[in-house]
């Protein structure tokens, strides 16, 4: 028998659904190994007998409650993919704004058809067995979860920041020019691909560890004089849930 997985999306832009269709030759690997039996981007029919379940989007409407309850209760592993799954992402960017002017801006007068909550990572409600993050996810992480999962293998990600892997590329820091980077503190997997480009790290794959965060602050204050605090005020774009839960 054939593992059944699905792929749903709550609130969020679908790239992260959206990256798993533009795997091309490897989802033809991964279609020989499993059975996709609910997946809205690609296919009509649907069932909830499900072994995996990968989920976009995060928590941001009543409606989201009920869905990812029922994922979870429908999914023997549920699976976060993306920043808006695995700590809310952009989404979390209204939760700095008074509910009546987002609701107003966005709906006009519809707005009260249109019940909204706090957004919030699909873990703020359900267990969840495994997170990709990233905006969007690494495809890569993805093809080696599956593969993980399917071979009763273990799936980690990587433990170390954006930094390492900047360093490994021979970028000149950021930093030297006077641009905050959230590389010291964001997890590593995604090829330093922002700073490797000109711009500075976002933090789209979340903070990869309380050791990270603290020599993150003792170097940059030793380094360039810049307290912690303010490196950490740009996580709002990706990582405001996180933010709030800061040690
Ligand atoms: S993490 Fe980024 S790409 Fe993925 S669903 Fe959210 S906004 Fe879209
Ligand atoms: S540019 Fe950013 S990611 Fe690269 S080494 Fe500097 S702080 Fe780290
Ligand atoms: S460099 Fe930072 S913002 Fe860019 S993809 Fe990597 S984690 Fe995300």
């Amino acid at each position: 028998m054939k593992p059944k997985i699905a792929v749903f999306s709550l609130t969020s832009c679908e790239g992260c659904s959206l990256a798993i269709l533009e795997l091309e030759d490897e989802l033809l690997d991964i279609l020989g190994a499993v059975e996709i039996v609910n997946f809205r981007e690609a296919m009509t029919e649907r069932s909830w007998d499900i072994d995996i379940g990968f989920v976009d989007g995060a928590v941001s409407t009543p409606h989201d409650v009920e869905e990812i309850q029922e994922i979870r209760n429908h999914c023997k592993a549920v699976v976060a993919i993306g920043a808006c799954s695995c700590q809310g992402g952009v989404n979390t960017l209204k939760n700095y704004r008074p509910e009546e002017d987002y609701r107003a801006y966005v709906y006009g007068e519809g707005a009260k058809h249109f019940p909204t909550l706090k957004a919030q990572p699909i873990s703020a409600y359900v267990k969840v067995d495994y997170e990709l993050p990233g905006c969007p996810m690494v495809k890569e992480e993805f093809l080696a979860l599956v593969k993980a999962v399917l071979s009763g293998q273990k799936f980690e990600l990587p433990a170390t920041p954006v930094c390492v892997e900047c360093k490994k590329k021979g970028n000149l820091c950021l930093y030297e020019k006077g641009i905050i980077c959230l590389g010291p503190v964001t997890r590593a997997g995604c090829a330093a691909i922002c700073p490797t480009f000109g711009s500075k790290c976002e933090g789209c794959r979340g903070i990869v560890g309380e050791e990270a965060l603290q020599a993150a602050g003792v170097n940059l204050r030793e380094q360039y004089d810049i307290p912690l605090d303010t490196v950490l005020a740009d996580l709002r774009l990706f990582g405001a849930y996180q933010e709030e839960t800061l040690p």
